[in-house]
């Protein structure tokens, strides 16, 4: 910008011109911002305004830093280099704007070597993001990735909305390079000082074609290049709130607003205590208000990527559901109901309108979009909340009702008797081999196996239970089960969206973990090990087996036979309440590694993209119509991975998993096994007992239990 002095000659005659578009601009982009806070501004509260520095840090990683971005290689690389030339670039935009007015502007600190520094690596920035533009718009319009198409159901495609806008940054792009040629060449012909320049860059390519033209040409093109790109960039600024690429305003609020903790679900009204929800008129979302203006924001900030409905297990098995439009269909609300202009708002409900039930009830909470999103966007809570909306109308599917009386009648999905909840020690061969006590007030222990009503009560689960019980007692821990005092952890039931039947649930196991005066608590079901952990308060710490046996294995005192077929080969299958909502995804690995001769094969997904096996969310009871189910989908990865054996550690996948092995024909070519089942099949049992750690990563806590 050093020789600002000649551009005056060139700019200065058409500065009412260009103060008129600034004018313009500026005016309609606040008058536009306004109206799109409107709904935020009705919406629900969300208290997001605690942790200020950990927010900065997810800023810094996910939003500066672009985290998740190379998880889609060509798409991911592509975004960062456009993002990191558009954080240098953005300076130099306000730079070229105010140039236009105050022909003399230079930002302070960028002047001398520094300034030209910086004019070089915007030349190539600007370079850059015009060849990235290019690629993109081919890459759209001929290669077309299948996770951008529109299914039908879901709407109109934005393909077009998508390469205009991609066009528009090119053009402002090259409008800047005809500029700062012009400029520059102008510059050399007037002060005979040739300027340094960013070789092969755009500007300088234009500069070399531009070095000999008359003064007139220079003058022209530095006039058109600079009108075209302050209307470009006016234009795009304005134009970005009609669609996906309003992200590029909303996204560093989205980031830092965003959930600081996997697992947790949230409240029913935020600000409201459990004890005043009675007063709570209405449960969930039934109108677009009733979202929170998190929530919104979320609408906003939605890039329509597809990358959440490309890991969706749902969408792939052609179940009703694609996440990216949970988002996309509410924004494209938001725009309607609340417009530029005229009255906002209808209040309609959002079942029927725009969500249908199926597409509701067919999440299984597995929360693969939420870990793909580049952009930290959440769809369970919605889910969830949407839920519990159609739940407060009595809105439930039929086959749901029965397990959801026989919930709050017995405390169990199945209607079954309390009493029998314990009947799994029974088994004879168990008792010999393991005595597993109930604990109260009377008999103690240190540590509480949480059983959980799947394992309880289904005859092929108990094996899972008496397992764990085998490896609790093979390690020496003191521990007991709560037999009937017991009911369902009601983790699924929070999910579907009954907060009330959760409550109570959680509040008679929070009674009698409280009054058993265990100080931990096991369990092998991870969907009671993300409740314990997170939708519960006050209880002890909880481990999920697959850690303590990981503990165990390290200080030696679990040690394993060689695998008893030394052809099988393993695949491990994380399931979701372990692996994505709590971060376990090492220990179960350490575990199967441990087995000698134990030969173990990754699959396609896997750790943070492992594909849920269908079961989360009440699924056992509620399948939505499916092209396939997604349990079969799953066992085909484990067979394309090379695998004959699938290991889970969770009883809801190895339903799925059993079952769809059987669908999928592969009835006496593969099995599934639960990590616990086959950790207490291979464990050697003369291993001599020492003080090591049982229960709990402390060595010395332990050693006191
Ligand atoms: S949580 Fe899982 S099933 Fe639900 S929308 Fe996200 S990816 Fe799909
Ligand atoms: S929710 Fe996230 S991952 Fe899904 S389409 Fe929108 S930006 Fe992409």
């Amino acid at each position: 910008m050093e020789s600002a002095a000649q551009l005056s000659l060139w700019l200065g005659p058409w500065l009412p011109l260009f103060l008129i578009v600034h004018f313009l601009g500026v005016v309609c982009f606040a008058y536009i911002v306004a109206r799109r806070l409107t709904p935020l501004l009705r919406a629900q509260r969300d208290l997001r305004f605690d942790h200020p520095l950990l927010r900065l840090r997810q800023v810094g990683k996910y939003w500066f830093g672009q985290w998740k971005h190379p998880r889609y290689r060509t798409a991911g690389i592509l975004h960062i280099l456009i993002f990191s030339c558009f954080i240098l670039l953005a300076l130099r935009a306000f730079t070229v704007l105010i140039v236009g007015v105050t022909p003399d502007f230079v930002v302070p600190g960028l002047t001398g070597e520094t300034g030209h520094l910086y004019q070089v690596a915007t030349d190539y920035a600007a370079t850059v993001v015009f060849l990235c533009m290019m690629f993109a718009i081919v890459r759209r319009a001929v290669f077309k990735p299948e996770r951008y198409e529109v299914p039908e159901r879901f709407g109109k495609a934005h393909k077009a909305d998508a390469i205009f806008l991609l066009s528009l940054i090119a053009l402002l792009m090259a409008a800047d390079s005809v500029f700062e040629a012009g400029r520059t060449a102008g510059h050399a012909q007037v002060s005979q000082r040739v300027e340094f320049a960013a070789a092969f860059s755009l500007p300088w390519l234009l500069k070399v074609l531009l070095v000999g033209a008359p003064e007139k040409t220079l003058a022209a093109l530095c006039f058109s290049g600079y009108l075209v790109h302050e209307v470009a960039f006016y234009f795009l600024l304005c134009y970005r709130p009609f669609g996906i690429q309003f992200h590029v305003e909303t996204s560093l609020f989205n980031v830092y607003f965003s959930h600081l903790s996997k697992g947790v679900l949230k409240p029913v009204r935020w600000g409201v205590s459990d004890e005043h929800l009675d007063q709570v008129k209405s449960f969930g979302v039934k109108t677009f208000e009733d979202f929170t203006w998190k929530h919104m924001l979320d609408f906003y900030t939605c890039a329509d990527c597809g990358r959440c409905s490309d890991n969706c297990p749902a969408n792939t098995a052609g179940r009703p559901l694609s996440p990216r439009f949970i988002s996309i269909k509410a924004r494209d609300y938001a725009f309607q109901h609340y417009p530029m202009f005229g009255h906002a708002g209808n209040g309609k409900s959002l079942i029927g309108n725009i969500y249908s039930e199926d597409e509701i009830w067919s999440c299984t909470t597995c929360g693969a979009c939420e870990e793909e999103c580049p952009l930290l966007i959440e769809n369970i809570d919605k889910i969830v909340d949407l839920r519990r909306g159609m739940i407060d109308d009595g809105n439930v599917p039929q086959s749901l009702q029965k397990p959801l009386k026989a919930l709050e009648s017995r405390g169990n999905p199945y209607g079954k008797m309390e009493k029998k909840r314990a009947d799994w020690i029974t088994a004879k061969d168990f008792q010999q081999a393991c005595k597993v006590k109930t604990v109260d007030k009377k008999n103690g222990a240190d540590v509480l196996y949480f059983v959980d009503s799947i394992t309880s009560y289904d005859d092929r689960m108990q094996s899972i239970g008496r397992a764990t019980a085998k490896i609790l007692d093979h390690v020496g821990t003191n521990f007991g089960i709560l037999g009937s005092s017991e009911k369902d952890s009601g983790h699924e039931v929070r999910r579907f969206g009954e907060e009330m039947l959760f409550m109570s649930l959680r509040d008679h196991n929070t009674d009698a973990i409280k009054a058993s005066g265990v100080r931990h608590i096991v369990t092998a079901d991870p969907h009671a090990f993300n409740a314990l952990k997170h939708d519960y308060k006050d209880v002890p710490p909880v481990q999920h087996i697959s850690q303590v046996i990981a503990d165990n294995v390290r200080t030696g005192k679990i040690k394993f036979n060689p695998v008893e077929n030394a052809d099988d080969v393993y695949a491990y299958h994380d399931p979701c309440y372990l692996g994505r909502h709590n971060g376990v995804y090492d220990d179960p690995r350490a575990v199967l590694d441990a087995i000698p001769g134990l030969k173990r094969v990754e699959m396609k997904r896997s750790r943070d993209r492992s594909f849920c096996c269908g079961g989360g969310g009440l699924m056992l009871f509620y399948e939505p119509k499916e092209e396939e189910r997604i349990g079969v989908k799953r066992v085909r990865m484990a067979a394309e991975g090379g695998a004959n054996v699938i290991v889970t550690a969770c009883p809801f996948c190895m339903v799925n998993i059993e079952d769809a092995i059987k669908v999928a024909g592969f009835e006496g070519k593969m099995t599934a096994i639960d990590l616990a089942e086959l950790a207490e099949r291979q464990m050697f049992r003369d291993t001599v007992i020492t003080g090591m750690p049982v229960v709990g990563k402390d060595a010395k806590e332990a050693k006191d239990a």
